[in-house]
């Protein structure tokens, strides 16, 4: 068993998910150029410009094809059991994993992993599904569960569980911490959908958008377990963490805009550093050199430890099964179908 785990955890975990097909969308009478046939293949449709007449019935396609798909009537439960929840398996028995939420503004990223009081999405899922297996095994409750919950936009990392000033990145024996940041100790699931919606408010807005995240925002909660076994060799009594990072990351539309460029030639530039950084990683990753450049962003160097290595990673992109927003797709997917060589 500990063998398959370490096996899996040598490749990224890569799915895609379909919104479905919102009011604006339909009203303006938009093509669907997503379908998704046994779970696991995405064919993608370029149509012809409506109005170029001559050439309207001529379509390009491509086919890839993941770990597992998810059409727009896929349940939040059903995308929780087929990527997560065998890491939170792992993350209970001493290992680190990490799921990430990657597609342009709109396309479901928050909805995937936040979700609503109805449909929670994965975070709230999976911290409740932790706590059962939790009373499941543990007749000596040995387990101890903290959440953090903050945010990276503009390169400045803060709490999201008590706003106020920017924290400070630190190397610790643990590895990257930020300094000062909430250990909210967690006893029960319920308590928690609350806490993340009210962390999601504190997320930075747009001045001119108040009431709505930043499509630059990127939050990361971090779920550490810690409990008591004893080592089989030895008898003693031994620690045990294990950490599970799941990432709502900032939408991918400016950054894929500028994905061929180095990092230096547009600082200053209206990008998103930490995600054209975890990009850096994941290609550095896929095309097995040894140094990752996880210094180059707050985010990367935040999830240095989750990503690659060994440990469980899971990436989620989401998008939108619209005609109208087909180049973001078509982006979305061919990222993905790189991170899935990893
Ligand atoms: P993002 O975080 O990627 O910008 P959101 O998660 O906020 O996008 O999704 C945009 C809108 O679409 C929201 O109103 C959300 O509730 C809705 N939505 C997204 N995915 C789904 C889904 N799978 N089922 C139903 N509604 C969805
Ligand atoms: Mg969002």
């Amino acid at each position: 068993k500990e063998e398959e785990i370490g096996k899996c955890g040598s490749r990224i975990m890569v799915f895609v998910r379909v919104r479905p097909m919102n009011k604006k969308e339909k009203e303006l009478n938009s093509r669907c150029c997503v379908r998704i046939v046994n779970q696991r293949d995405v064919y993608l449709t370029e149509f012809a410009n409506e109005n170029d007449y001559l050439r309207l019935n001529r379509v390009k396609g491509r086919h890839f094809t993941f770990d597992g798909s998810f059409t727009d009537s896929a349940s939040q439960l059903q995308v929780y059991a087929t990527t997560t929840s065998d890491l939170v398996e792992a993350v209970l028995q001493g290992r680190n994993g990490s799921v990430f939420c990657y597609g342009a503004t709109g396309a479901g990223k928050t909805y995937t992993m936040l979700g609503t009081v109805e449909n929670p999405g994965v975070m709230v899922l999976a911290i409740k599904d932790l706590f059962g297996k939790i009373r499941q095994r543990s007749c000596d409750g040995s387990h101890v569960v903290h959440l953090s919950y903050l945010e990276v936009y503009n390169e400045t990392v803060r709490d999201l569980l008590c706003p106020g000033r920017p924290l400070v990145l630190r190397e610790d024996k643990q590895g990257i911490v930020a300094a000062g940041l909430t250990q909210y100790r967690a006893s029960s699931a319920d308590e928690v959908m609350t806490l993340l919606q009210q962390g999601n408010r504190n997320r930075t807005t747009e001045p001119t958008r108040v009431n709505e995240t930043s499509s630059r925002s990127h939050a990361i909660l971090q779920v550490v377990v810690e409990y008591r076994v004893r080592d089989a060799t030895t008898m003693s009594i031994v620690n045990r963490v294990g950490k599970l990072s799941l990432i709502d990351l900032a939408g991918s539309e400016r950054a894929l805009a500028t994905d061929q460029r180095t990092l230096r030639s547009l600082e200053g530039a209206n990008i998103n550093r930490s995600l054209l950084a975890l990009s850096s990683c994941i290609n550095a990753l896929v095309e097995g050199k040894k140094h990752i450049p996880y210094r180059n962003s707050k985010l990367t160097q935040l999830l240095k430890d989750s990503l690659g290595g060994i440990c469980n990673t899971v990436m989620i992109a989401n998008i939108s099964p619209s005609s109208l927003s087909f180049g973001e797709t078509q982006n979305t997917v061919h990222w993905a179908d790189r991170a899935k060589e990893i």
